[in-house]
């Protein structure tokens, strides 16, 4: 795995917004190889409504990161009712 410091500290700076990182396959990238960081519901990429960055170098995960945007596609909004009907529970 390389050195993903930079990404580290995003992602401390960031709190809530990274659920999970991998390193591994990535399709259409010249090494074969991709950082996989998969998004916290609420959160998606900007431009699509995808809930995970697949990106080659830290550097260009780290620009994605920066432009995630609210999420609010179904999912999404059926994970938050979920969440709203559960703390209307306690
Ligand atoms: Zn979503």
């Amino acid at each position: 795995m390389p050195n993903s410091k930079a990404l580290d500290k995003w992602i401390a700076k960031h709190p809530g917004i990274v659920q999970d990182v991998d390193y591994g396959s990535g399709y259409c990238t010249g090494s074969g190889n991709a950082w996989n960081i998969l998004l916290t519901t609420g959160h998606c990429a900007y431009g699509d409504s995808v809930h995970s960055i697949i990106e080659e170098t830290v550097r260009e995960a780290i620009s994605e990161l920066n432009n995630v945007q609210t999420c609010d596609c179904w999912e999404c909004r059926d994970d938050r009712a979920r969440g709203d009907q559960a703390n209307a529970q306690v």
